[in-house]
């Protein structure tokens, strides 16, 4: 008797995970498919100069344009092509087509949006290609990479710390993005030499609630200040954060205070607005 439950559930086990994978088969096609035929696009989000709410650049954020789902944020997508490799070439796109946009927008508008930066995925820091990708690109602005705090859990590998350097040879510049939400340790300044961090949603958020909130994120901005690192607050989502980050010395503000990700035709709308 044990040994039939055993049986059945062990089928019942195989044919969920046959399913599982079959699932992540018709996702992993249904995404190679969509890069191919420019399903994928960047939306942009601008981001502020804290002082003078000047636009100093916007970033680049993959949004899918499913023929039958609709418009899909990264969550939707992102993590079954990590585990696929494929997000090195959505990122490969999106990097692509968002200096393309940008490009275009400075030269026949005459916008002066001065940076881009563009999200790179972990697996990303670890493929000898990302140079290729960036090789091939001369951006007529500033560009950078936001890397994701998780990136570098395993600090220590000397191919991460190579390719950040090639990077920096080639201009870009590095930016630590939701610092203060996971895994880095404060060390990651010092192993990274990041341009500037990008201080997470999570502590911008309860900043008019909770005691201490407003303290610590003074503590980040003085440490990053007297390392020479920029802070960008993400995730401003009101008027009186965005003060009280601005009084905490954060030099950038980005958020639903300001603007939403915006596809391209948008942005230009927005830019011919603030330009009139
Ligand atoms: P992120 O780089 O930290 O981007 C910020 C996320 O917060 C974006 O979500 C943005 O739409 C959202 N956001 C911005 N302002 C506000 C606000 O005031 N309030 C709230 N509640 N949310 C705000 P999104 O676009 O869904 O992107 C999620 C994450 O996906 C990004 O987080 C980034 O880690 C990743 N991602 C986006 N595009 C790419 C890409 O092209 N390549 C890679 N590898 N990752 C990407
Ligand atoms: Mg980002
Ligand atoms: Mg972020
Ligand atoms: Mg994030």
């Amino acid at each position: 008797q044990a040994k039939e439950d055993g049986r059945n559930q062990a089928a019942v086990f195989s044919t969920e995970i046959a399913a599982a994978i079959a699932g992540k088969r018709t996702m992993r096609d249904d995404l190679l498919a969509a890069l191919e035929h420019g399903e994928l696009e960047p939306y942009f989000q601008p981001k502020y100069d804290a002082r003078s709410l000047q636009l100093k650049g916007v970033e680049a954020l993959v949004r899918w344009n499913h023929p039958q789902r609709g418009l899909l944020t990264p969550d939707k997508f992102l993590p079954a092509a990590e585990d696929m490799n494929v997000v090195s070439v959505i990122d490969h796109q999106i990097l692509w087509r968002s200096v393309e946009i940008i490009s275009e927008l400075n030269a026949a508008h005459g916008f002066h949006i001065p940076e881009l930066s563009v999200n790179i995925s972990q697996s990303r820091l670890y493929d000898p290609e990302l140079l290729r990708s960036v090789d091939g690109l001369s951006p007529p602005f500033a560009l950078s990479f936001e890397l994701l705090e998780s990136i570098y859990f395993d600090d220590g590998d000397d191919r991460f710390y190579w390719m950040l350097d090639l990077l920096r040879e080639r201009g870009i510049g590095i930016q630590i993005d939701d610092f203060g939400s996971g895994r880095a340790s404060i060390s990651a300044l010092i192993n990274i030499n990041p341009d500037r961090l990008k201080i997470d949603r999570s502590l911008v958020r309860p900043l008019t609630e909770k005691a201490g909130s407003s303290q610590l994120i003074k503590g980040i901005v003085d440490i990053a200040r007297s390392m020479n690192i920029g802070v960008t607050a993400e995730g401003v989502e009101t008027q009186k954060h965005a003060n009280l980050l601005r009084d905490l010395g954060c030099d950038m503000l980005q958020g639903y205070a300001f603007a939403k990700p915006m596809p391209a035709d948008a942005l230009k709308e927005f830019c011919l607005k603030a330009a009139s």
